[in-house]
């Protein structure tokens, strides 16, 4: 049996890879996620509230700027450390999981970048948890297609005025500033020539913004999931992110880090509902004699750990700097598709108890369809994988 000291027993293979700061971080998710009863996770989900107070708790122990340099604030933790939190978080439908996701996800392009100003401002405010962030990017016509973004932003005097709206916006009612995609237009209101898509900095208070509809989802409950709405907005000069015309190269590099820490979520939703898997079929000789019960355990095994190496190599392609970009893509579809089939066999295995609310099954089902879909959907990371052995 191999020693685990605490941490994870389903890791007990990959300890002696990890660095004792990796598992440091891995013994601080566990300790965080300990401290939250099975009622308050299900209480998030039933009545699709966000828990500010987790989230501040979580950014108390380091969590909410883990991958970034000690500089503006971060603890200086590498990725794999983030995505070994993010996997203890989603095996045990941590409330405040997804949100610590975008949070980070958004402080990336600030390190890369922002302004000397921005850095100062935005950075130690997301560290300490006194800032949420959240990620604008998609709208009612554009997802996919981000060459669609019809949100504008023209420059007046020394402010942007923006219009559009954004949907989907995890975080989005709870959040006080937001990462945001708009189509920048010349001086004179026209397209043509114009620098096209620039990144923003969007202050919850600037005039001009709105929370619009907020949504409730068959999955990913509990994180404010809405739509902003910006109707002549008023964004500072000095709140451009990046360069004119930059924004599709600010929103996809930090895409390609978000979809690793996407794959850790879904690794650990896979993990979780193959936790209940095994226990049903621990507490039955049922249906064992004819060993299909095995052949099917050892497949959803072999899923998850499949799930876990491409999660991890990804995390590590990150941590060398090199951050390659179709790893990323496959690490989602892999660990995604991994919870979504995992869960759904968990289901059936647990039958009505799979259904009900206690064993997390049901919940991490709803959730992974989720995962399939955001930050990029599973068909097009197939497409961008092919195109990039193809072009
Ligand atoms: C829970 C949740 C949280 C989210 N959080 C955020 C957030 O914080 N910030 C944010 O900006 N967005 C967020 N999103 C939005 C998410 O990123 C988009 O839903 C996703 O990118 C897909 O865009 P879409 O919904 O417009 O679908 P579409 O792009 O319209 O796609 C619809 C379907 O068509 C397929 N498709 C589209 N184009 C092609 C093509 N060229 N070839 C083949 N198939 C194609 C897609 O794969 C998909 O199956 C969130 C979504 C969800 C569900």
């Amino acid at each position: 049996m191999l020693k685990t000291d605490g941490l994870p027993a389903h890791l007990a293979k990959h300890l002696p890879l990890f660095s004792n700061d990796q598992k440091k971080w891995l013994a601080k998710a566990v300790a965080f996620a300990d401290s939250i009863s099975l009622e308050e996770t299900k209480r998030s989900d039933s009545e699709n509230t966000f828990r500010r107070d987790l989230f501040e708790a979580a950014c108390r122990e380091g969590l909410g700027a883990l991958p970034f340099p000690t500089t503006y604030g971060g603890s200086g933790g590498d990725y794999l450390s983030f995505v070994l939190v993010n996997e203890e978080f989603a095996r045990r439908c941590v409330p405040v999981m997804s949100s610590l996701g975008v949070h980070v996800l958004c402080q990336e392009p600030v390190y890369r970048h922002g302004s000397e100003d921005q850095k100062k401002k935005y950075l130690p405010n997301s560290s300490s948890g006194k800032f949420l962030a959240a990620f604008g990017l998609t709208e009612p016509n554009a997802g996919s297609d981000t060459a669609a973004i019809s949100t504008t932003a023209k420059l007046s005097a020394d402010e942007y005025i923006l219009n559009g709206t954004k949907t989907f916006i995890t975080s989005g009612a709870s959040a006080d500033y937001f990462i945001v995609m708009a189509r920048l237009l010349n001086d004179d209101g026209s397209k043509e020539g114009s620098p096209g898509i620039t990144a923003f900095i969007v202050e919850k208070d600037f005039p001009g913004f709105q929370i619009g509809q907020k949504f409730d989802m068959l999955g990913m409950r509990g994180y404010s999931t809405c739509e902003i709405v910006f109707s002549d907005c008023r964004v500072p000069k000095a709140n451009m992110l990046g360069a004119p015309g930059d924004g599709r190269k600010v929103a996809l590099g930090s895409l390609a880090k978000g979809r690793v820490t996407i794959a850790a979520q879904a690794t650990g939703w896979a993990q979780g509902a193959l936790d209940a898997a095994l226990k049903v079929v621990a507490s039955t000789e049922h249906g064992r004699e004819s060993g299909q019960l095995d052949y099917l355990i050892g497949s959803l095994v072999l899923m998850v750990e499949s799930a876990r190496a491409l999660t991890y190599q990804a995390a590590r392609s990150i941590d060398s700097g090199e951050s390659d970009v179709t790893l990323a893509a496959m690490a989602k579809i892999q660990a995604t598709d991994a919870a979504m089939k995992v869960s759904t066999e968990a289901i059936s295995l647990a039958q009505e108890k799979g259904l009900e609310s206690d064993l997390l099954i049901e919940r991490i089902f709803r959730d992974a369809k989720a995962g399939q879909i955001y930050e990029g959907t599973n068909q097009i990371q197939r497409m961008l994988i092919a195109r990039s052995l193809l072009k």
